[in-house]
C-alpha cells in the first residue's frame, strides 16, 4: 500500500463532535490544529459548549443498561474488529500522529502498534470477567460476588500520545460493558477522531463512545463532573489538573484513575554494563522528543563513570537530526507548541546559571516550528528547575553520586513516583532497588517498559489505578456482594 497522502488523510478524518451516534458541530467557534513542525494550520475542529458535553453525557446514560446487557463476547468481536482495523490503518494513523503532534513516523508507527495492543488485550478481557461463589464461613447463606459495569465514564486524555492514552481507557471502559465520553487534548484531537470514527465503522451502538472536542475545557467538563449520573472519570495529563479533578470527582464520590506526571529517576551504578545504559537512556530520554510521563528526568550516574557516561551519550547525540517526523531519520521532531520550546529553554539557562556544563546542544532549532536541540547536561545543581520539575524536552541532566544509600535518597527526592529506571549488573543491588526506589514501575536494565498486558501506573504525586494488564479492567467495575439462602437450611 503506498504511503497515504497528507491532504488525502485529513479529509477522512471528522474535524465534528460525535454525540449519540451523530456528528455534529459544535456551537462555539471551531479551533485550528497545527503542525508543530511549521505552525501551519492542519484542521478545524469543533468547540463543545458545556451544554454539549451534558449532551455527550445524555447520551451515555441513555444506552448505558443496553450496552451493559450485551455479551462479553459480543463486546470482544466489537473490539477485536476495531484492533485489526486500527493495524490495516497503521500507516495513517501513524502519519496523522505525526503531524499533528510531531513525533517521528517510526515512533508513531510504534504507538499505533502499542495503541492497538490496548484494544486486542481488552478484547481478550472482556470475556474473562468473572466472579466468585462461595459459602458463608457459619454455612447459613451462599455468596455470590460479580463485577459491575461501573457506569458512564468520562475519559480525558493528553497530547503527547494521542492513540494510546485514548485506547488506553475506551478498550476496558467498554470490554467491561461501560458507556463513555472522551475528551482529547485540544492540541492533537485528530488522532482520537479518527480512532472514533473506526469504531463506529466496526459496528459501536450509537450512544456507546461519545467524543467532546472543546477549547472550554473546564466548562465541559466542570458540567459532565457535576452530573450524579457520571459514574467514573480517568484522566490522564498533568498533576495540578489531576489534583483539581480528584476534588471535583471527591463531591460526586466518583470513581477516579488517575495518570499524572513523573520525574523519573534514571540510575546508573559503576558495575553497569555502560553501553546497555547508555541504549538505555537515550531510549528513555529522547523518546517522543522527551515529552513522556515515563523519561529520564533525573540521570544519576555513579561518579567514578559520570564524565565517560556523558561523552558516549553526547557521542549518539551528535548524530540526531533534528526536522519534521515526516523526514526520514529524523530522531528530534518539534516539541507541541511554542510555549513548550521556551520552558525548556528557560530550564536550560536555570540549569546553566546553577553550576551545569552543557555537554552538547543547548539551543532553540532555528526557522519554522517549535524545535530544541537534543541537549546534554552535565554536574547539575540538585536545586535546578531540571531536576526539580518534568522536562518535558529533550534535555539530559546528569547528576552525579557516590554511594547506593545517596542513589536511593536522591531518587526518592521527588513528589512524583511514576516510572524509574536502574542500570547495575548486580543483581541483589538491582533488587535493593526495586524495593526501595519509590515508583510505580521500573527499567531494570532496560530503557522502555510500556506494554498493554503491564500495569501502567504510578503511587505519590504521579497518580492513582493502573491501565492496562489484569488490574486495567477492573478500574471500569465494581464488586457487588449477593447473599442467597444456603440451599439446605430449608431441607
Ligand atoms: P494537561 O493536564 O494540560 O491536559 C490533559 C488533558 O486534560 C487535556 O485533554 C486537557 O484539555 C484536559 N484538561 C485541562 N484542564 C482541564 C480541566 N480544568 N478540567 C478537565 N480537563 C482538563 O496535560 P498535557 O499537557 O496534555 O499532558 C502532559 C502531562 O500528562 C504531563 O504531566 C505528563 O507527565 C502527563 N502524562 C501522564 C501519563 C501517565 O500515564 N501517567 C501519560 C502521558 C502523559
Amino acid at each position: 500500500m503506498p504511503f497515504p497522502n497528507e491532504a488525502e488523510l485529513l479529509a477522512k478524518v471528522p474535524t465534528q463532535l460525535y454525540i449519540g451516534g451523530e456528528w455534529v458541530d459544535g456551537e462555539n467557534e471551531p479551533f485550528a490544529v497545527l503542525d508543530p513542525a511549521t505552525g501551519e494550520e492542519l484542521a478545524r475542529v469543533a468547540n463543545a459548549t458545556p451544554a454539549q458535553g451534558k449532551a455527550a453525557l445524555d447520551a451515555a446514560v441513555e444506552v448505558k443498561d443496553e450496552w451493559a446487557r450485551t455479551t462479553p463476547r459480543h463486546r470482544a468481536e466489537l473490539l477485536r474488529k476495531a484492533f485489526d482495523r486500527v493495524i490495516e490503518l497503521r500507516d495513517e494513523f501513524a502519519l496523522l500522529m505525526t503531524i499533528e503532534m510531531g513525533k517521528p513516523l517510526p515512533e508513531a508507527q510504534g504507538e499505533v502498534t502499542y495503541g492497538a495492543e490496548f484494544i486486542r488485550w481488552f478484547a481478550e478481557q472482556a470475556p474473562r470477567i468473572i466472579g466468585r461463589y462461595g459459602s458463608t464461613p457459619e454455612g447459613n447463606a451462599r455468596m455470590l460476588v460479580s463485577k459491575q459495569p461501573v457506569g458512564p465514564c468520562f475519559l480525558i486524555t493528553p497530547w503527547n500520545f494521542p492513540l494510546a492514552m485514548a485506547t488506553r481507557k475506551i478498550a476496558p471502559a467498554l470490554a467491561a460493558g461501560n458507556t463513555c465520553v472522551v475528551k482529547p487534548a485540544s492540541l492533537t484531537p485528530l488522532t482520537t477522531l479518527y480512532f472514533v470514527k473506526i469504531l463506529e465503522e466496526v459496528g459501536v451502538p450509537k450512544g456507546v463512545v461519545n467524543l467532546v472536542t472543546t477549547r472550554d475545557t473546564a466548562g465541559v467538563s466542570d458540567v459532565i463532573m457535576e452530573d450524579d449520573r457520571l459514574r467514573k472519570v480517568s484522566f490522564t495529563g498533568s498533576t495540578p489538573v489531576g489534583v483539581n479533578l480528584m476534588k471535583k470527582a471527591a463531591e460526586k464520590v466518583l470513581r477516579t484513575s488517575m495518570e499524572l506526571g513523573g520525574n523519573a529517576p534514571f540510575v546508573v551504578f559503576e558495575d553497569a554494563d555502560l553501553d546497555k545504559a547508555v541504549d538505555g537512556v537515550i531510549l528513555a530520554k529522547f523518546r517522543n522528543i522527551g515529552q513522556a510521563c515515563t523519561a529520564a528526568n533525573r540521570v544519576f550516574v555513579q561518579k567514578s563513570v559520570a564524565d565517560e557516561f556523558a561523552k558516549r551519550v553526547a557521542a549518539r547525540v551528535a548524530d540526531f537530526k533534528m526536522g519534521r517526523g515526516t523526514e526520514d531519520g529524523v530522531v528530534i521532531g518539534p516539541l507541541v507548541e511554542a510555549k513548550a520550546v521556551e520552558k525548556v529553554a528557560e530550564m536550560v539557562e536555570d540549569a546553566k546559571s546553577k553550576g551545569a556544563d552543557v555537554v552538547i546542544g543547548g539551543n532553540k532549532g532555528a526557522g519554522e516550528g517549535y524545535f530544541y536541540e537534543a541537549t546534554v547536561l552535565n554536574n547539575v545543581g540538585l536545586e535546578s528547575q531540571v531536576v526539580k520539575e518534568e522536562i518535558f524536552g529533550p534535555v539530559l541532566p546528569i547528576i552525579p553520586f557516590e554511594t547506593e544509600e545517596e542513589a536511593v535518597e536522591l531518587a526518592n527526592a521527588s513528589e512524583y513516583g511514576l516510572m524509574s529506571y536502574v542500570f547495575t549488573e548486580n543483581f541483589s543491588r538491582g533488587q535493593r532497588m526495586m524495593d526501595r526506589i519509590e515508583a510505580g514501575m521500573m527499567g531494570l536494565n532496560v530503557g522502555v517498559l510500556s506494554n498493554a498486558a503491564a500495569p501502567f501506573g504510578g503511587v505519590k504525586m504521579s497518580g492513582v489505578g493502573k491501565e492496562g494488564s489484569f488490574e486495567g479492567i477492573e478500574e471500569y467495575m465494581y464488586t457487588k456482594y449477593t447473599a442467597v439462602p444456603d440451599p439446605y437450611s430449608d431441607q
